[in-house]
C-alpha cells in the first residue's frame, strides 16, 4: 500500500475515533440524566420507557466501544506497517474494502466464511 493511501485511510480511521469517543461521551451524558428522571417518574409505563432508554444507551455503548477497539487496532496496524492484511489467512484486504470499512480486520473471503458460520 503507498504512503498516500495510507495517510487517508489514517485521517479517516482518526476522524471515526473522534466520532465514536464523542458519541459515547454524549450517550453517557444521556444516560445520566435519565437515571435523574427515573426517581421523579412513580408511573410504572414510564419507567419502564427509561429502563429500555437506557438498555439501548448501554448497548449502543458498548458497539461504540468495540468498535473503537478496532479502529485503535487498524491505526496501531498502519504504525506498524502492518495495516491491510487479513488477521486470518495473511492476505491483502482489498482497497475497496479497506475503504468501506477502514478497520477491516479481515479480507471479504474470510469474512465471508466467518459469517456464514
Ligand atoms: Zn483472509
Amino acid at each position: 500500500m503507498d504512503a498516500k493511501r495510507k495517510k487517508e485511510l489514517k485521517e479517516i480511521l482518526v476522524e471515526m475515533k473522534n466520532d465514536k469517543i464523542a458519541e459515547i461521551r454524549q450517550n453517557k451524558d444521556e444516560m445520566t440524566s435519565a437515571d435523574g428522571y427515573q426517581n421523579d417518574a412513580q408511573d410504572f409505563a414510564d419507567t419502564a420507557t427509561n429502563i429500555y432508554d437506557k438498555e439501548l444507551h448501554q448497548d449502543l455503548t458498548e458497539k461504540n466501544k468495540k468498535l473503537l477497539m478496532d479502529i485503535e487496532e487498524a491505526l496501531s496496524k498502519i504504525e506498524e506497517g502492518r495495516f491491510g492484511k487479513c488477521d486470518k489467512c495473511g492476505k491483502d484486504i482489498s482497497i475497496e474494502r479497506l475503504k468501506a470499512i477502514p478497520f477491516s480486520k479481515n479480507c471479504i473471503k474470510c469474512q465471508t466464511g466467518a459469517e456464514k458460520k
